[in-house]
């Protein structure tokens, strides 16, 4: 399958179409930014990483059950997935407090949460990316409410399984982010990409932050952070 036209660059991937309009190709760039784009730079072979482990992961997360746009890796950097339209919603699942959550609700980062909080963000960057309620989604027509019920039940199942897998590997799965799309037909489907850009993953044994964090608060060693997932994850 190859490419034939430039569909969409974003901060970290770009994706192309094909001959089939039902496929796209993803390309995942070394580019890296944080804080809505302020600060911006590079991660040496982060495309590689992320392209990889987002494949090792999603093929996983089939298995469990939740589809997803995955059909066949292409090269260290490119991917065939199914073409989708994006619902504008960042879907967060935190099973610890960290990042936001701790700034907004006055809690330590690394307190354990009672349960998995799912939360929404409306994908607008020049909004800042504002928090939303499932009535916030429901008012815009951004979702139907069967739509939102699906999008839900597949992103606890998806936290599930993706937490037993990262505890094996020595990791704890602090939060992460998600996105889903639709086919054609409508069938919901996980797009996007899971890795250490889009998840917190600390180490079980000493805490230490293995994911993007090393780059948004210069913590160093980023480079070597996102290889040591890698390997972990391929175990
Ligand atoms: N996240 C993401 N993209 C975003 C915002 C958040 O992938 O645009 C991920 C982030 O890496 C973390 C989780 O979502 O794993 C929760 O992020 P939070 O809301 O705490 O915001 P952050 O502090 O990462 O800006």
């Amino acid at each position: 399958m190859e490419k034939v036209k430039e569909l969409y660059e974003g901060k970290a991937k770009k994706v192309y179409t094909t001959d089939d309009p039902e496929l796209y190709i993803v390309s995942y760039k070394d580019d890296a930014t944080a804080f809505d784009g302020q600060k911006k730079g590079t991660i040496a072979d982060k495309g590689i990483v992320n392209n990889t482990m987002s494949n090792i992961i999603f093929a996983l997360i089939e298995e469990a059950g939740v589809p997803t746009h995955f059909v066949k890796q292409l090269s260290d950097r490119e991917t065939l997935v199914k073409a989708v339209t994006i619902f504008p919603l960042e879907v967060i699942i935190r099973n610890v407090a960290a990042g936001h959550f701790s700034s907004r609700y006055g809690v330590d980062e690394g307190t354990p949460l009672a349960r998995p909080a799912l939360e929404f963000s409306y994908k607008r960057d020049d909004l800042g990316d504002p928090l939303m309620n499932d009535d916030h989604v429901l008012a815009l027509g951004l979702a139907t409410e069967a739509e939102l019920a699906t999008v839900r039940k597949y992103a606890h199942k998806v936290n599930e399984v993706m937490g037993a897998f990262f505890l094996d590997k020595g990791l704890k799965l602090i939060d992460f982010k998600i996105e889903f799309g639709k086919l054609s037909d409508g069938t919901i489907i996980l797009a996007d990409e899971v890795s250490p850009d889009t998840c917190r993953l600390w180490d079980v044994e000493t805490n230490e932050k293995m994911d993007k964090d090393r780059f948004r608060r210069d913590l160093g060693k980023v480079e070597e952070t996102y290889q040591e997932v890698l390997n972990r994850v391929k175990k």
